[in-house]
């Protein structure tokens, strides 16, 4: 199931970052970090009562001199308004309103999104809730007062942005249709491996600087299924700073793959497995997608009978964290493998879907485990009482055994990799939760 995406939009120094880490502080630190992969504050998981969310935050750089401030904030807000379920509009009850704060209320009230208005920097409500009221100016609801800081007021601020996801995530349930996220660099040949996929010219390819358009979600149909692309190629947003660029493209990245089953990770083969490549696939990873890896512009390369192994084994050192992932290698120009590109798409979906009998998962186990004795510690040995799947998408398995402590990360992997030569699960990621049973 996908997460809802909450965005926040404000203006510098109103306290996002504050807020952010407030919310989600913990939470980002603890996620690996992966070789190669150095994660930017952009976006967390927020976990609030029984609601899990990604939270993104669409503004980076400060920026001081009104015209631009109000230009940046524009964009915050377009990008917000266009990947967001919900948006949170933060203002600063000791900066008061300004001129911008209006005309991005103007903007979020037409975009028909729901917003929540949220007062930050209330360190004492009795002192200054009247200053708070002066909010309702803005024409787009009850404003929320916080502290950020001091995490006062966080509660019924979540439950107030939490409140509006049952509607956008009841309509998402329905629709069954597979949601692939076609992502990568700039360049790599997204537009391009769309427009032969359809086998039409439907999704425009532009390189006009500054043209902006929707997010397009192309149905097509192959062997009488339907299936949704996620185009994230179109946009290509008119900024002179490069930071504010990639934070865009990430930040657009992250919510196509948020609202996808599988990511398409599109990688220009003249150029090789990039550092940006190499965050979106840790998404992707994270996320618990279903990943295949296309390595795009095959036809340009001078091949010989080493070059698929070479790429192969490239790919496989600097995305170590995703071994299952599969690797294509196409041409958008030539059409070469694409129509296996469907197939596989298609393959990995029911990986992602997979239920092992509980039976048949735990012969398999124990004869794993007659092959390798799990780890002890201090005379105690790891005892696997059974194993069974909870969930799918990604594949889910509860290890029941007797002692937490005992069980080792490679031990985990040991299981995974009998249960992938068992079973497949070719392109989906698979998660091990070990319990104790007493
Ligand atoms: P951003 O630019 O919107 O990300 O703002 P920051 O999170 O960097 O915060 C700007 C300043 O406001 C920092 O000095 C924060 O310590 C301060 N700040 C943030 N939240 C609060 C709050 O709830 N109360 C007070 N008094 N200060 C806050
Ligand atoms: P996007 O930004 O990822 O959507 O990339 P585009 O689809 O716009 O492609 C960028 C450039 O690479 C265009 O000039 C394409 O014609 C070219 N291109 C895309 N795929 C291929 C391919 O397989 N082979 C070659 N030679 N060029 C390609």
């Amino acid at each position: 199931m996908s997460r809802p995406i909450v965005a926040i939009v404000g203006r510098p120094n109103v306290g996002k970052s504050t807020l952010f880490n407030s919310l989600a502080g913990e939470k980002i630190s603890i996620v690996k970090d992966y070789p190669g992969v150095t994660r930017d504050r952009i976006y967390a998981d927020v976990t609030w009562l029984n609601y899990q969310f990604t939270m993104i935050d669409t503004g980076g750089i400060e920026m001081d001199t009104k015209d631009i401030m109000l230009s940046h904030m524009r964009q915050q807000a377009e990008i917000a308004i266009e990947t967001a379920d919900v948006i949170m509009f933060l203002v600063d009850v000791k900066q008061g309103l300004v001129d911008a704060d209006f005309k991005v209320a103007d903007m979020l009230r037409k975009s028909h999104k729901p917003v929540v208005l949220v007062v930050n920097k209330v360190d004492n409500f009795e002192k200054y809730m009247p200053d708070v009221y002066e909010f309702y100016n803005l024409g787009i609801g009850d404003p929320y007062p916080i502290s950020a800081s001091s995490k006062i007021g966080l509660g019924d601020m979540l439950d107030e942005v939490t409140s509006h996801f049952n509607k956008s995530l009841a309509t998402e349930e329905e629709d069954e249709r597979p949601r692939i996220a076609i992502v990568g660099k700039p360049n790599a040949g997204k537009s391009s491996i769309i427009n032969k996929l359809l086998g039409e010219e439907r999704v425009i390819v532009s390189d006009i600087a500054g043209t902006t358009r929707d997010a397009i979600d192309t149905a097509v149909k192959w062997n009488g299924k339907e299936y949704v692309f996620i185009d994230t190629a179109g946009l290509r947003r008119k900024s002179r700073i490069k930071e504010e660029l990639e934070r865009y493209s990430i930040v657009r990245t992250v919510a196509a793959v948020e609202k996808a089953d599988l990511v398409l990770l599109v990688i220009d083969a003249t150029e090789g497995v990039t550092e940006q490549d190499a965050k979106i696939a840790g998404i992707a990873h994270e996320r618990g997608k279903g990943i295949i890896i296309c390595v795009n512009k095959w036809d340009l390369i001078e091949k010989d009978n080493k070059t698929v192994a070479k790429y192969t084994d490239e790919i496989r050192r600097i995305l170590s964290f995703m071994p299952y992932a599969q690797i294509m290698f196409i041409s958008a120009k030539t059409g070469q493998r694409l129509p296996k590109v469907f197939e596989t798409i298609e393959t990995v979906i029911q990986y992602q879907n997979l239920r092992i009998a509980t039976g048949v998962l735990n012969e398999i186990v124990t004869e794993a485990v007659a092959m390798q004795q799990p780890p002890s510690d201090k005379g105690k040995r790891l005892k696997i009482f059974y194993v069974t799947q909870v969930s799918v998408k990604p594949p889910t398995f509860v290890i029941f055994v007797n002692d937490k402590e005992l069980m080792h990360f490679s031990y985990t992997r040991y299981l995974e990799n009998r249960i992938r030569d068992a079973f497949g699960f070719t392109g989906t990621s698979l998660r091990f939760i070990t319990r104790e049973r007493k």
